[in-house]
């Protein structure tokens, strides 16, 4: 099964990821935790990609499709995967596309995990309280929301032409929201 989650931040993508891939049984791709893995190692990717991150801006789409691809295509993947925070502009849907055909395949769904604007802001601040992440503060929260809207929100439309999207209610508690996500799945 290939399944893309997308949501906004803060939309609990992460933590519904982790339960729903092990569930699946396909592996967790998780875009954010391969850069702050690079950048906990020092590497060079991880040198590039935090300045973009600290700002809350989207690493460049050259530098995260190639990370992707190198990613998806290890063998773990070729069963299936769950894709968490990729893809997020319209040319890593492109490119996200372009790969999987190149092996026959394609997307199976995309689960968007829809969550209210003031349950959001609120589950964010408890993250940056509790994990300490760099770019929870504040002013980066707002940016992110911004180059969310921006950048990513328009991509639910294009799966939706494609009748790949399934909506589902993120809010409520993590295992309610977890066995409406299966259900959604149809698994
Ligand atoms: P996340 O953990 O998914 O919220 O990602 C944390 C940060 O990593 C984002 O704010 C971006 O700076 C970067 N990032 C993660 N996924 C992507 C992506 N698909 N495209 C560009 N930047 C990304």
């Amino acid at each position: 099964m290939r399944v893309v989650l997308m949501g906004p931040p803060g939309a609990g993508k992460g933590t519904q990821a982790v339960v729903v891939s092990e569930r699946l049984g396909v592996p967790h791709v998780s875009t954010g935790d391969i850069f702050r893995a690079n950048v906990a190692g020092g590497t060079p990717l991880g040198l590039e990609a935090k300045r973009y991150m600290d700002a809350g801006d989207y690493v460049p789409d050259s530098v995260t499709n190639a990370m992707v691809r190198d990613r998806l295509g290890q063998p773990d993947a070729a069963v299936g995967f769950l894709l968490d925070g990729y893809p997020r502009t319209v040319a890593q849907v492109d490119e996200l596309a372009a790969m999987l055909a190149e092996h026959g395949a394609a997307l199976d769904h995309v689960v968007e995990l829809t969550v209210d604007r003031d349950e959001l802001v609120a589950r964010l601040v408890k993250r940056a309280t509790e994990q300490g992440r760099s770019d929870d503060s504040e002013d980066v929260i707002r940016r992110r929301q911004e180059v969310f809207a921006e950048q990513t929100a328009p991509l639910t439309a294009l799966y939706e032409a494609q009748g790949l999207l399934v909506r589902v209610d993120g809010m409520g508690p993590v295992a309610e929201v977890t066995a409406r996500v299966l259900a959604a799945l149809g698994a």
